[in-house]
């Protein structure tokens, strides 16, 4: 409460001594001039879509994605409970997911009743340890979430999977932070049974708040297309927001245009809660409305971007490659790009001391803010994990950088 009241006070005063906001460069990175005419048109009314754009969106990403089939949700974490329902999984199943990962990607799971096990990751690309997935395997396992975290691929992709299908168990990829990453010349998400994708402000490309499941298994297909069809859209009052959302995170976020102006935005059109976890869902508790499909007007904006997102995906790993000359330049090691692969880079993530992980002060000379994330291994809850040392290596020293919105002449200079 208080902290809010200090940070609302500091954007009002930022102004008034004539200093600029700084820029909150975590989100909306793909979203331009023409996403937010879209979204504008839909809050005036002025634009309608139908059905007929939702399925256009799919389709259109499912043959980008090269998956057969593809159903969208209002978030990640709602396509990966379709996926859960769809798999028909029950009270008392097991399921291995990474001890390294987001409190969402873990309720989806405990919503219904299934037990979840972690495992730990491997230091250089932060997916799931096979040894460790191994060891964690009982009787009851059903699925292995198999995440491809800040966008490389995981070390463990082949193995973990052919692992799971000699023991029948289903794979399902988490790629919220892998759209356009790929192996062996196929997309991230296509090698195990299922995966989602996440389209929330902050990842590969935006909606404000969306996600996609998608899976090449028919029988799969037929019981996604049924959850899909049960499951309500979301509100019109919470659609008003994600589009209200998708403006400010343009012209707030994206652009900071200069401060009054960015005030001016701020007040019209307020800050939206909608996508980010809520304080229910980090304490492990179902909010109300959780289940809810993408409406037209998101599923316009998804097709708009999904035009742009090989553009936006190349400008994410040449920044990258300047990344990868500034961690050599300053004695850290670059992340681990395993063989055939091709990351994305949502974030360049990078193992510093802890030290620099606690302050991050020293990455200000580089004109952005650091990405800390994860802070505790199920980001951001307080929820342990047991026998992963690794997925705790990474919490307390792993930081990244942006890949998109960079100069990259402050990180060619070497003032840090
Ligand atoms: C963001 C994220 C999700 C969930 O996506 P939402 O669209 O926010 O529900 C799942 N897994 C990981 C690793 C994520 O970063």
């Amino acid at each position: 409460m208080i902290k809010s009241a200090l940070r609302l006070q500091k954007h009002y005063l930022l102004p008034l001594l004539g200093k600029p906001i700084p820029k909150l460069l975590f989100a909306a990175g793909t979203i331009d001039r023409n996403d937010v005419d879209i979204a504008r048109s839909c809050l005036s009314g002025n634009a309608s879509y139908s059905g007929d754009t939702i399925k256009e969106f799919e389709q259109t990403f499912a043959q980008w994605n090269g998956s057969a089939f593809a159903f969208s949700f209002i978030s990640g974490r709602t396509a990966l409970s379709a996926c859960i329902d769809a798999l028909g999984l029950q009270p008392g199943d097991e399921v291995i997911i990474p001890g390294y990962t987001c409190i969402v990607v873990q309720n989806a799971f405990t919503f219904v009743g299934v037990h979840v096990i972690h495992c730990d990751i491997e230091l250089d690309t932060y997916g799931p340890d096979y040894h460790d997935v191994i060891k964690k395997v009982t009787p009851k396992t059903k699925a292995i979430v198999l995440h491809h975290l800040y966008g490389l691929i995981a070390r463990d992709y082949e193995a973990i999977i052919r692992f799971a299908k000699e023991n029948n168990i289903v794979v399902i990829e988490d790629c919220a932070h892998a759209l356009g990453a790929a192996y062996k010349g196929k997309k991230a998400g296509n090698l195990g049974d299922l995966a989602f994708y996440s389209f929330e402000h902050s990842k590969v490309m935006s909606t404000f708040t969306g996600g996609m499941a998608v899976t090449s298994n028919p029988e799969l297909a037929a019981k996604l297309k049924q959850v899909q069809t049960h499951t309500p859209f979301l509100s019109p009052e919470k659609e008003k927001n994600a589009l209200s959302g998708l403006l400010y995170d343009y012209y707030v976020i994206k652009q900071a245009e200069g401060p009054w102006k960015q005030e001016l935005y701020r007040l019209k059109y307020g800050r939206r809660y909608l996508a980010t976890t809520s304080p229910m869902e980090v304490q492990g508790q179902k909010p109300a409305g959780y289940m809810a499909k993408m409406p037209p007007s998101l599923a316009a904006i998804g097709l708009n971007q999904l035009k742009k997102l090989d553009d936006y995906n190349r400008e994410r790993r040449k920044n990258a490659a300047l990344w990868d000359a500034w961690v050599t330049r300053h004695g850290f090691i670059p992340p681990k790009v395993i063989d055939h692969s091709e990351p994305v880079f949502l974030r360049y993530p990078v193992l510093v001391n802890e030290a620099m992980k606690k302050n991050t002060s020293w990455a200000k000379a580089l004109g952005f803010h650091l990405g800390v994330w994860f802070v505790t291994p199920v980001h951001p809850s307080t929820v342990e994990v047991k026998d992963c040392p690794n997925a705790l290596e990474a919490v307390r020293r792993c930081v990244n950088f942006p890949t998109l919105g960079i100069d990259p002449i402050l990180i060619k200079k070497d003032n840090i």
